[in-house]
């Protein structure tokens, strides 16, 4: 489980609400060498990059518009015909996409006669202080597709403490706020969920705003010993539901109830298989006993009761010999984290009176050290989706070093400095060395990055690279046994299998002979900063991730009475796509006809690995889904249709380019 989950709200006192971070002024010499803040510099178009340019209709109608709009405009009145854009000319599906923001605003004539937007005035009523939900950019940032008649997706720069401007595509055109009002785009914390930086950091600096934060500042308050949690108060925010991506702490039935479906949400339903060491271990057996040669990268793990006798067995068997090869065991509660309760047992040692609720796992005895010391590794991995199955690989993460040399004496089996590498446990160390830079390449520190790790192997003459290629195996592996009941939780709950992503946090440690082994995998990993190096990562994944997955703006209104209407038609609300569907034939597809939503899945795969920055696709690829594919439990008709693409596009993608 998550080790530094107890970090639960990050603020400091120089932070504002929420612990979220101004951004600081940066200043740049111009021409005349006055000095310019350029505070913000990647969320504020400059001119010299960004050329301001019409944004409606065919070339023709652009022109008619533009003059029209030239001739009638009131001075003061923003032109909602314009827009930022990159150096060429928005293409026709952006702009027939932001149409909606210009038609659907919402005026009201007043008693002195003059217009008055009503969404702008809903705003006004609102208690909680707009330095809270307010988003940190005046632009919001998308993405153009680079096919043709697709819409554009929000596009979120790094904010700018990160220092290191994103690599932006020539694509990223940026929209003023008010130009954008009915489909202003907002992000939700649920109240079951820490609150990190990083996340409210990246979505504001994205342009998003924040809805639901009465639930947020409440936890904040009990936190903070201020109030008890009976207490409430606060007023209903109007847009609580009103969201386009949700953070939330785990799935609940009642919020998939709620869940639209352009909404997006950073769980999978059911993804405790993988997050709990019992459920996870269950999973991995059930293909480890069809595959045993293939899956043989996790300690073999006991769950106690249900266990107990085969490890009993299994330590006491006669022919093992301690001299030649020492046995140990790690004791661990199934659901607990931060090294809690966990200790080292040998062939003799009692394992106490605990009747269920833990487990028991063979004890990598023999870890790779770095001076001595033992450390594993924390490597980040991001589910796009599971059905069809998609999977990406963070390039950077982090190794954590135990503060104590590593040592096999017994009398040390209960030193956790010397045997466990939780953050958690290593920080109350007394040799425990912060890493003071962002980059993390203090080799005394006592987290590095993965980057200064590769570094360091790679001085030491060993192969990072063939370990990398181990690790992209097992993970990849590991996710196709979790697989089967996630895509029932997917199903059952009646949400798009797009609806969804999930970072997971892999434990990974590596013995003497450089292989790669599974600890744990969490579902949440922890985005509290407890360094500069931390805090960069983790909000450049944040925003790498969010990118990935899309988010498209939509009118929330609209959309509500569109499936009032739907709702009507059908009488229980299933949209004719998703009855159709269920007769979909994975023979069908070498016929090469495809349906709009084979196709939309084309497409957005198609999209989304060419705005893919700093992760890796591992899967699928043409040169490994072959390979992987007998691992599945079932034939899924999404995984081989997207499989068949690859192999040989289904659609004519060079036709399809802008
Ligand atoms: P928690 O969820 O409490 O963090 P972990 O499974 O991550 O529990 O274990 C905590 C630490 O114990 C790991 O970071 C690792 O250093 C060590 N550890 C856990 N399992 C093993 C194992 N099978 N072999 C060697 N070390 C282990």
């Amino acid at each position: 489980m998550e080790e530094e989950r107890k970090d639960v709200i990050e603020i400091r006192s120089d932070d504002q609400e929420l612990g979220y971070d101004m951004p600081k002024p940066r200043y740049i010499s111009d021409s005349d060498g006055s000095n310019k803040d350029i505070q913000n510099y990647q969320e504020r178009p400059t001119k010299e990059t960004y050329s301001y340019s019409s944004s409606m209709g065919s070339t023709k109608d652009r022109d008619n518009s533009h003059s029209n709009s030239s001739q009638s405009k009131d001075e003061n009145e923003p032109d909602r015909n314009k827009t930022f854009s990159g150096k060429e000319e928005a293409p026709d599906a952006t702009r027939a996409f932001f149409k909606d923001s210009v038609e659907d605003r919402t005026y009201h004539l007043n008693a002195t006669g003059t217009m008055v937007d009503i969404s702008k005035k809903r705003k006004k009523t609102r208690k909680i202080p707009m330095s809270v939900r307010k988003p940190v950019s005046q632009y919001l940032a998308f993405i153009k597709s680079p096919f043709k008649d697709r819409s554009p997706m929000l596009f979120f720069p790094y904010p700018s403490y990160v220092g290191d401007k994103k690599d932006e595509f020539d694509r990223v055109f940026y929209k003023p706020q008010e130009e954008l009002e009915p489909l202003t785009m907002r992000f939700k914390i649920s109240e079951n969920t820490n609150i990190y930086n990083a996340m409210v950091n990246s979505c504001k600096a994205a342009g998003m705003y924040l809805v639901g934060e009465q639930q947020m500042l409440k936890k904040k308050r009990i936190a903070q010993g201020l109030t008890d949690s009976d207490t409430s108060d606060e007023e209903e925010d109007p847009d609580e539901n009103n969201f386009n991506l949700l953070f939330s702490g785990s799935i609940k039935d009642d919020i998939l109830k709620r869940l639209r479906s352009y909404q997006k949400i950073n769980h999978f339903p059911k993804s405790f298989n993988l997050g709990r060491k019992d459920a996870m271990w269950r999973n991995y057996l059930t293909v480890a006993e069809k595959y045993p040669e293939d899956y043989n990268f996790c300690p073999k793990t006991y769950i106690f009761p249900e266990d107990e006798e085969e490890f009993e067995d299994d330590r006491r068997d006669p022919d093992y010999d301690p001299e030649m090869d020492l046995k140990l065991w790690i004791f661990k509660p199934s659901a607990s984290s931060c090294g809690k309760g966990i200790k080292i047992v040998g062939r003799d040692d009692p394992i106490g009176k605990h009747k269920k609720g833990f487990v028991i796992s063979e004890y990598i005895a023999n870890p790779h050290l770095i001076e001595g010391r033992k450390y594993d590794l924390r490597v980040y991995v991001l589910v796009v989706s599971y059905d069809p199955l998609i999977i990406y690989l963070y390039d950077d993460g982090l190794a954590r070093f135990a503060t104590g040399k590593y040592t096999l004496d017994e009398d040390q089996f209960e030193n956790k400095y010397v045997h466990l590498t939780n953050y958690s446990v290593q920080k109350n160390a007394e040799e425990y060395t912060q890493n003071k830079s962002k980059v993390a390449n203090n080799l005394r520190a006592s987290k590095w990055s993965l980057k200064t790790l590769q570094k360091v192997f790679e001085d030491h003459g060993k192969d990072y690279k063939s370990v990398k290629r181990r690790m992209k195996d097992l993970i990849i592996k590991m996710i196709i046994a979790v697989e089967p009941p996630i895509v029932e939780g997917i199903n059952d709950s009646g949400i798009k299998p797009n609806q969804c992503y999930e970072l997971y946090g892999f434990d990974i440690i590596i013995d003497s002979n450089l292989k790669p082994w599974i600890l744990e995998v969490n579902i949440s990993p922890s985005f509290s900063s407890s360094s500069p190096f931390d805090k960069t990562l983790k909000t450049m994944l944040v925003c790498d991730i969010l990118s990935i997955v899309g988010l498209k703006p939509v009118n929330h209104e609209k959309y509500e009475k569109e499936e009032r209407k739907k709702l009507h038609s059908d009488g229980l609300g299933h949209s004719s796509e998703e009855k159709k569907e269920s007769f979909k034939n994975i023979e069908d597809i070498s016929s090469g006809k495809l349906d709009e939503e084979d196709f939309n899945l084309i497409m957005e795969y198609e999209e989304q690995i060419r705005k893919v920055e700093n992760f890796e696709l591992i899967f699928p690829l043409k040169n490994n889904y072959k390979k992987y594919s007998k691992f599945f439990a079932e034939e899924r008709y999404r995984n081989h249709l997207l499989w068949s693409h690859i192999n040989s596009p289904l659609v004519d993608i060079e036709s399809m380019y802008i």
